[in-house]
């Protein structure tokens, strides 16, 4: 059998379900050691618990910075108790062993993200804490570590049924959690530093995130899915609280994804339909609800099962609507008491809360698996103004014309290349995504539309410049009056031309928005 714990050390900053789990281990007669804070905690619930600094005969000092580093405590943990050298020097320096380690570390994460100041952010980097627990995981072969509080229940669930020991098995996978947490804490702190530094590309780019959840399977079903946070606290999908419905699916979640970050980047009230990680309907109101009907009217078949994100509080005229319509998800930053009541008539109806918008300025690095590595690039944070634009036909954009090509152009980076967006009074009325050729896209998108009026008197945005004259011809042909587009093609003249012929107005951006 094995033996069980005699000595626990615990040392946690996070100190969630602590007296419930220290008093568990007192019942299993489980001797306490423990740090200063974590001390004062336990004694004030009435266990009995040796200081750290009584057990090493040496105080805490340097605030706090010197702690736990100290042979009495890492020979403690990291002996090897069938080897007769090591027991050897353990008795000949009076070194007691500790079977088990309880430690959560210092809140850095949570630090940075409350905008503490540097220095700060320094003092909160645990470095007692990660010594201990790699000392630990190490040698789980003798010792338990315990880094999260999650983790307490089936630790205290093991030790019942085994009497008073930890399987094998259970310290197996703590020591493997144990190796993550930290390296994970590293890698938080590493990409900070980068970040105060400016540096974009640090030599080592180091990855960390928590699991939210395992995913029932992938893009397809043979796939294995999981979905990571990077941190609780930044506004995202990833992070988003769900008020009802389903379990989200990977594709839920990366269709999610872009409907919300399509919504971010509008300040009116916005609704944004995604289907295959592309909007199909997008428009503002002076409401949501109004909002929708446009943005429904754009493309109906495709919508049908779709993703919708708002940028506002869902309200009940909403909620009404959305429910008229078979959908997957719904992501807002919020939504009333009313509008979850029409909702939860939809069981299966994923709706999601952010608690506040994700900032479409504030998107990270994208990262990208290639074979044998990764690609890294800043997030598409380009925006233009009418002041960036320049109009080089004949004719000048009407006020209309300016207020809908610039709505235009923020979908267009939404949209995967080549992409053509139809542009009327604030909503898409065509769409045309991910095709090789762009004046494939052009027509597509046009004949997409189900509007009475189709793309009549519409504006187009093209993410990328027209190569050649055929892709605007076909969206004049398709009834554009006005086009927006990043120029820069060797035949610029020839669409410029073009267009001039036609009568219509064109700016260029002079910035691309491709997306693949
Ligand atoms: P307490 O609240 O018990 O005073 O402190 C608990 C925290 O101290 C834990 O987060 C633990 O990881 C951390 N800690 C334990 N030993 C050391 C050490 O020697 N140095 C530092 N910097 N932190 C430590």
């Amino acid at each position: 059998a094995e033996k069980p714990i005699a000595r626990a050390l615990i040392s946690v900053s996070d100190k969630t379900g602590l007296i419930e789990f220290a008093t568990a281990l007192a019942r299993h007669k489980v001797r306490l050691l423990s740090t200063g804070g974590t001390a004062k905690a336990l004694k004030e619930a009435g266990l009995a618990v040796t200081e750290v600094s009584a057990h090493t005969g040496f105080p805490e000092i340097l605030d706090g910075r010197v702690k736990t580093l100290h042979p009495m405590i890492h020979g403690g943990i990291l002996a090897n108790r069938d080897d007769p050298k090591h027991r050897t020097a353990m008795e000949g320096h009076s070194i007691d062993p500790i079977d088990m380690v309880v430690v959560n570390l210092y809140p850095f994460a949570e630090t940075i993200a409350s905008g503490a100041d540097y220095d700060t952010c320094i003092e909160n980097i645990d470095i007692g804490g990660p010594a201990m627990i790699r000392a630990a995981a190490k040698n789980h072969a003798y010792v338990s570590v315990v880094t999260d509080p999650g983790e307490y229940e089936s630790v205290i669930r093991d030790m019942d049924e085994q009497n008073g020991a930890v399987s094998p098995e259970l310290r197996a996978w703590l020591a493997r959690e144990a190796y993550a947490r930290t390296s994970s804490y590293d890698a938080t702190i590493s990409d900070w530093l980068a970040r105060q530094q400016g540096t974009l590309w640090p030599k080592r780019l180091t990855v960390s995130g928590r699991r939210q959840q395992e995913l029932r399977y992938g893009e397809n079903p043979h796939q294995k899915a999981a979905v990571y946070r990077r941190t609780p606290h930044e506004p995202g999908i990833a992070t988003a609280k769900q008020l009802q419905g389903k379990d989200l699916s990977y594709n839920n979640y990366n269709d999610g994804d872009g409907a919300l970050m399509a919504a971010a980047e509008f300040e009116e009230p916005v609704i944004v339909i995604v289907k295959h990680a592309n909007p199909c309907g997008v428009a503002t109101g002076d409401t949501l609800a109004q909002a929708w009907d446009k943005a429904l009217a754009c493309d109906p078949v495709s919508a049908f099962g779709g993703v919708v994100a708002v940028n506002r509080p869902i309200d009940a005229d909403l909620a009404k609507k959305m429910t008229e319509l078979f959908l997957e998800v719904i992501i807002a930053p919020a939504a009333t008491e009313e509008a979850m009541t029409i909702l939860s008539e939809k069981k299966n109806l994923r709706v999601l809360v952010t608690g506040e918008m994700p900032k479409a300025s504030s998107k990270q690095n994208v990262l990208r698996t290639i074979s044998g590595g990764f690609l890294a690039q800043t997030a598409d944070h380009g925006h233009v103004t009418r002041e960036d634009c320049k109009v080089v036909t004949k004719r000048q954009p009407t006020e209309a014309e300016w207020r809908d090509m610039m709505f235009a152009w923020n979908v267009c980076k939404h949209v995967k290349s080549n992409a053509i967006v139809y542009v009327r009074d604030n909503a898409t009325v065509g769409i045309g995504a991910g095709q090789m050729s762009r004046v494939d896209s052009s027509r597509i998108a046009a004949s997409k539309s189900e509007t009475q009026q189709g793309t009549q008197n519409s504006v187009v945005a093209s993410d990328a410049f027209f190569p050649f004259a055929d892709g605007l011809l076909s969206a004049i042909e398709a009834g554009a009056t006005a086009a927006i587009q990043p120029g820069g093609s060797m035949r610029d003249e020839e669409v410029i031309k073009a267009a001039d012929d036609a009568g219509i107005a064109m700016v260029f951006t002079g910035m691309r928005h491709f997306r693949h």
